[in-house]
């Protein structure tokens, strides 16, 4: 935590900034943030979760705020800096809770340089450098994903948005002008943000359909196949199928390959879930285990998750761009045409935003400084990570899984009800080094493991295992 600079060591470009610093101003402010910026990288991987307990005066002081008189820049800094440390922290590799997020210090940098030049990406005209830029990455996502020539991908805030956007797309496609009858099938484990985006975008909640599933974690192909025809006999319009590539509770994936043959054969939309998931297609493992993704007529993938970048970039990879043209360009005559090979699109007619944060840099710089190997590498060690994680819990006493993993998450129960799958949870985040969370699988609770950080090391797993196995022989055992 930066302290307050004393008055002597007060920087000299003082109290008082204008709104556009001179260029010896700029430079002062921005080395003193580089220096802050530098202390927030600097041994994060094997911080404790646990960071600062939260401050109640602190916050308070927060809320209290309103702005008036400039503050000296050190006091705002510091201030800025205990707001980010108070709560977890959740950037370190001990990080196993939900999906981690880890953040890279060179997107942090693409921000920042992009925001500087805030240059307009909704329309190419104004900026076809920034366009073109960020439409290079747009592209790779697409090959990435097998994508036919004519699909076209988009970056937004997050997976949200991105589900929420092919959702708009598939209900334009399959339902125009009849959202009241459209119905969406997906499994028990879907992200509740289907769901939401559902019922934004004007399909009534009775009509998304939850398929069971004999295992709990995978959509029922024939299941699907039985309500869709059931839907269609009662007068309603099936839209799109969403399966997962990787769910947020244990990290299964759907049978895509199947999902993508059923859903040619009843012609609806397949959309595929990758938020979490996505781009372990990066990986030898996850490409085969992803098998089928490629034939989605969309992918929600999230960069903010499995790319480790910072909160904030989102992304969806639609088979066919006009789906996205139809759903939301405000020209549809002028645009329902494929651009020339080498036209730059203008991407506020592809999704719902007009103005918007040129995302684009902030993927693109770090892989261009990194280069692609670090992230599969990454990625490969989460996998190699969750599978070592499930051998070993698999053959600790008493212990139960839901199986090998799919990808890198790994749910398990501990001997003894609910409540000793609470206790196990609070053992093992109670020194603050680690952080896991639990979920429901049959109405029952699970504890997961999550290992998506590319700064989780075979330590931080190790410490897990080491301390559910103090908990499991503690004198007490199930006595709960
Ligand atoms: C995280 C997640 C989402 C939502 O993404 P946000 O970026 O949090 O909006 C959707 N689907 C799955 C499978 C997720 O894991």
């Amino acid at each position: 935590m930066p302290e307050a600079s004393s008055a002597a060591d007060e920087p000299a470009y003082g109290r008082g900034l204008p709104l556009d610093p001179d260029p010896a101003q700029a430079e002062a402010l921005l080395t003193r943030a580089s220096t802050l910026v530098a202390a927030l990288f600097d041994g994060v991987g094997d911080r404790p979760v646990a960071g600062t307990p939260t401050d109640p005066a602190f916050v308070a002081g927060l809320l209290a705020d309103r702005p008036g008189e400039a503050q000296p820049i050190e006091a705002a800094l510091a201030t800025l800096m205990e707001a980010i440390a108070q709560g977890h922290e959740s950037r370190t590799g001990g990080h196993l809770a939900y999906i981690p997020g880890s953040g890279l210090l060179t997107a942090a940098i693409g921000e920042l340089l992009a925001s500087a030049g805030n240059r307009y990406t909704g329309l190419h005209a104004p900026s076809p450098g920034a366009v073109a830029l960020e439409v290079g990455v747009l592209r790779w996502l697409c090959e990435l994903f097998g994508m036919p020539e004519g699909a076209q991908a988009v970056l937004l805030s997050g997976g949200s948005m991105a589900n929420l956007t092919a959702l708009v797309a598939a209900r334009e496609r399959h339902a125009p002008g009849r959202p009241q009858l459209a119905t969406v099938y997906v499994g028990e484990q879907a992200h509740a943000s289907v769901r939401k985006a559902a019922r934004t975008i004007g399909i009534l909640p009775e009509h998304v359909r939850v398929c069971p599933s004999g295992d709990g974690l995978r959509l029922d192909v024939e299941t699907v196949r039985v309500m869709v025809k059931q839907d269609r006999a009662d007068g309603l319009v099936p839209t799109a199928i969403v399966a997962a590539a990787g769910t947020t509770n244990f990290g299964a994936v759907d049978c895509l390959g199947r999902l993508a043959d059923l859903a040619a054969d009843l012609g609806v939309w397949l959309h595929v879930d990758g938020a979490y998931g996505g781009f372990f297609r990066l990986t030898e493992r996850g490409r085969a285990r992803l098998a089928g993704i490629e034939r989605a007529d969309s992918i929600t993938l999230d960069p903010h998750k499995s790319l480790f970048l910072p909160f904030g970039t989102g992304a969806v990879v639609v088979r066919d761009r006009r789906a996205l043209v139809d759903a939301f360009g405000e020209e549809a005559d002028y645009l329902r045409d494929l651009p020339d090979a080498d036209q730059l699109p203008d991407l506020a007619e592809l999704t719902p935003e007009l103005t918007r944060e040129w995302r684009g840099a902030k993927l693109w710089l770090p892989l261009k400084l990194h280069g692609l190997a670090p992230f599969v590498e990454a990625l490969d060690a989460d996998l190699d990570l969750a599978a070592w994680a499930h051998d070993e819990l698999a053959a600790m006493p008493g212990v139960t899984t839901c199986g090998p993993p799919d990808l890198s998450i790994v749910g398990f129960r501990v001997p003894g009800d609910d409540a000793a799958q609470d206790a196990a949870l609070a053992h093992l985040n109670a020194e603050g080094r680690v952080r896991l969370s639990s979920t429901h699988l049959d109405g029952r609770v699970v504890l997961r493991l999550a290992v998506l950080s590319h700064r989780t090391r075979r330590h931080h797993v190790q410490y897990v295992l080491d301390r559910l196995r103090d908990w499991l022989e503690r004198p007490t055992t199930g006595t709960t």
